[in-house]
């Protein structure tokens, strides 16, 4: 049941908190819905659920549509964004999580009719598949940010490779973590970064051990479902 399994994830992030002298409200579980339909997503809402992402952008206004009379969601863009699918979206959504080029930026800026609350995406791990702004030219490409005045950079995100151990995963956000303060204490107007977007179903509670504030899962909401 999902009520169940969000149980369970709250209990574990409380849990995690506990472990890390940190207070539950400073970690925000926004579930990933991309697995299942509007019901099931509205069963979370129910619950108590306020911030629903998908990484697709059809599927995203799929869902808000089918959710419009729940005023109060907060929606959140995962998935890597097509610059000719910016215009259709970028002014639906509170938080896009996956900002990772100048091109991309320039064309966000463009369209927006409102501030912009993105995340830069950082390829921690330097795999070759992933997407994501190499940890050397994280501060080169913030600083080029700053012509868009639309975007404002709340925070930074990354994936860890599925196969990472423990040992792995707390190097991977822990470096995260070093890069967001890096960014924060430059005291930036368009880049106060104050947010981690780390931790999936598999690895949420190491995440919050290092200081994620935005934890994204699917699989452990929606195994069953
Ligand atoms: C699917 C997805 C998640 C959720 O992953 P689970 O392992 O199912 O919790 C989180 N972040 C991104 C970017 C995703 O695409």
């Amino acid at each position: 049941m999902i009520t169940d399994n969000l149980r369970e994830v709250r209990q574990a992030v409380r849990d995690s908190c506990a472990l890390a002298h940190r207070k539950p409200e400073e970690v925000t579980l926004i579930a990933v819905t991309k697995t299942v339909d509007s019901e099931a997503a509205r069963i979370l809402v129910e619950a108590g659920i306020t911030d629903l992402a998908e990484n697709r952008v059809d599927k995203l206004l799929e869902k808000q549509y089918n959710l419009k009379d729940e005023i109060h969601i907060k929606w959140h863009l995962i998935g890597n964004l097509q610059r000719r699918k910016v215009k259709s979206i970028i002014n639906e959504i509170d938080y896009f999580h996956a900002l990772d080029s100048v091109s991309l930026a320039a064309e966000i800026n463009k369209r927006a009719e409102k501030n912009i609350s993105c995340f830069v995406e950082v390829n921690v791990s330097g795999e070759e598949s992933k997407h994501g702004i190499s940890p050397d030219e994280l501060l080169s490409f913030i600083d080029q940010l700053r012509d868009y005045p639309a975007i404002t950079i709340v925070g930074l995100m990354t994936m860890a490779p599925h196969e990472a151990n423990e040992q792995e995963l707390h190097d991977i956000f822990s470096r995260l973590k070093i890069l967001q303060e890096d960014v924060r204490q430059r005291t930036l107007a368009h880049a106060p970064c104050t947010e981690l977007s780390m931790g999936m179903s598999n690895d949420f509670p190491i995440a919050i051990e290092e200081g994620s504030t935005f934890i994204r899962i699917g699989t452990a909401l929606f195994k069953d479902a």
